[in-house]
């Protein structure tokens, strides 16, 4: 059988482990609707910022498209004629009502491409037609120019660009040359300040559109330099473009453009939030613009809030209220568990108690509980066993009543506690006076009654009274120190003489008591009907 304090221990680990399995489980399932939630979230937030990366992308090219449209008004207008008087090129600008669209054009003009024999004559009509003071700058003897001729509007600042040569600028050179042997139109790579002389350079990017001599053919690349005329340009500033896009940005995304497929730092041409830091995010969505044969990079991340501003991410939600349900939960089992095994344990103290009970109650229906000698009831029983048993085998046996002499005055005197103890002594002495198959019995306060089952003759009796009158006449020690003595009134009656029933042979051993005490106490009387 196990021990009790083993199956608490047994009870208690088992608890234990349900508690951690409910918040094992409940907290995986937490865990696992967490990153559920947290996946949907990042698929949406990654749905929407691609949505946005291609719609502002598609923007973009739309601007340019029309950027183009533009231009080929002005290529139409300069295909027919290079010698198109300035005030017709500026009264065309105008009326082509440049609104917010084009607010972000920086100039908008015409190259001419001038060969060195070219050169005098093209600046003697450009100095007629176009400024007097019209000059090729940078100044130099080159085979072949590329020359600003026209530019609108008619600033000093742009009017400082007549007569640039812009084939001495690589890239300029290298989109013009594209423009030139596509036909089409061609986007410069990023320029900071295009033509210089900006007073704060910005990122610009120039478009080009070739004009070739008119009704001649274009079908081969050869063909089509050998009848180049010039180009039409326009420059944008990116700051600028992007700004006339205002209020299409999407909120909250950072926005970056690269010039070309690189995203690296000297490539970068806009940026929406330069004080951004421009780490990489694992939400970063690139898209390509190309236009006019170049490549643009368009960089978007969430800036922090827009997932919020979705409105999606209840991740943060479930997490917390998925692990304060999870504690509940396991608090309430061990609530429930513990409370099984405490109800169990008051059931199981209860039951003890109950038998224990039952078996006080038991004892104290047979036995005397200051002396633990058989009891008036239990001793009646005996008394009839032992009747019954004497009229079988025809033989004798005494019964004696015993009342303990003056004992109220030693409880008065020392205390009740006293008298118990010494009623204990006395029921000990008795019981060695006697044989085991003999009883002694307590019935009163110091009524004591003893059966002796086997005797002979009237002496047998009366030689176990006076043995125990004697026993009791020596000293006992008590409790404080107290050493004191005790007599005792015997009556005795023997059956069948005497009696033959339980009641009578009790009546008379009593009377035959009281006997005693009549003739000075301390004493032992038969029982004589005579008296
Ligand atoms: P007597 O010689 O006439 O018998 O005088 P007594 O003082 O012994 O008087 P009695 O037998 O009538 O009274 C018995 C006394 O025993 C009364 C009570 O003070 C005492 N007594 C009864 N039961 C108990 C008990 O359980 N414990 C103690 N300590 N005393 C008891
Ligand atoms: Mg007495």
């Amino acid at each position: 059988m196990r021990s009790p304090l083993l199956r608490i221990n047994v009870n208690w680990l088992l608890r234990q482990r349900l508690v951690i399995i409910v918040l094992t489980c409940a907290l995986s399932v937490t865990a696992l609707l967490w990153q559920h939630e947290k996946a949907n979230a990042n698929h949406e937030l990654r749905a929407a910022l691609d949505f946005h990366v291609r719609d502002f992308s598609a923007r973009i090219e739309q601007r340019l498209v029309s950027y183009e449209q533009l231009m080929h008004g002005v290529q139409s207008l300069f295909a027919t004629s290079i010698a198109v008087p300035q005030n017709d090129f500026s009264e065309y600008v105008k009326n082509l009502q440049l609104g917010a669209n084009f607010s972000s054009m920086e100039a908008l003009g015409v190259v001419w491409q001038v060969t060195a024999q070219q050169e005098n004559s093209f600046i003697q009509t450009a100095q007629l037609e176009v400024a007097k003071d019209f000059h090729i700058h940078p100044e130099g003897l080159r085979p072949s120019y590329a020359l600003v001729q026209r530019i609108e509007p008619g600033t000093e600042e742009s009017a400082r660009m007549l007569g640039l040569d812009m084939s001495l600028d690589s890239t300029l050179q290298a989109a013009m040359e594209r423009a030139r042997d596509s036909g089409v139109m061609a986007v410069s790579g990023k320029l900071e300040s295009a033509m210089s002389g900006h007073a704060n350079p910005q990122s610009c990017f120039m478009m080009y559109l070739p004009v070739y001599k008119k009704d001649r053919p274009l079908e081969t690349i050869a063909q089509r330099r050998a009848n180049l005329d010039g180009w039409v340009f326009a420059e944008y500033k990116v700051n600028a473009v992007l700004a006339t896009l205002y209020g299409e940005t999407p909120p909250l995304i950072h926005l970056q453009i690269y010039d070309g497929v690189d995203v690296r730092a000297d490539n970068l041409m806009y940026d929406s939030a330069p004080s951004q830091a421009m780490h990489p995010t694992p939400l970063q969505l690139t898209e390509y613009i190309v236009s006019g044969g170049h490549t643009w990079a368009v960089v978007m991340h969430p800036l922090p809030g827009f997932a919020s501003h979705l409105g999606r991410d209840q991740s943060t939600l479930i997490a917390f209220g998925g692990s304060v349900l999870s504690i509940l939960l396991a608090l309430m089992t061990w609530q429930l568990v513990s409370g099984r095994e405490r109800a169990l344990t008051l059931a199981r103290a209860m039951t003890r108690d109950l038998r224990e009970s039952e078996a006080r109650f038991r004892y104290l229906a047979q036995y005397d509980e200051l002396s633990g000698l058989p009891n008036r009831a239990m001793f009646r029983d005996r008394l009839q066993q032992a009747i019954a048993q004497a009229k079988r085998d025809k033989a004798r046996l005494a019964l004696m009543y015993l009342d303990l002499d003056k004992f109220k005055p030693i409880n008065d005197q020392l205390g009740h506690h006293v008298g118990d103890i010494l009623l204990r002594a006395a029921a000990e002495r008795m019981q060695l006076c006697v044989r085991e198959s003999d009883t002694v019995a307590r019935i009163g306060g110091d009524e004591f009654v003893i059966l002796l089952p086997l005797i002979e003759t009237d002496y047998d009796a009366l030689r176990v009274a006076e043995k125990i009158r004697c026993a009791l006449a020596e000293s006992f020690a008590v409790a404080g120190g107290h050493v004191l003595t005790l007599s005792v009134s015997i009556g005795i009656a023997i059956y069948p003489e005497h009696g033959e029933s339980d009641v009578t042979l009790a009546k008379n051993a009593d009377i035959a008591m009281y006997k005693a005490k009549e003739k000075g106490r301390n004493q032992v009387c038969m029982y004589d009907a005579l008296l």
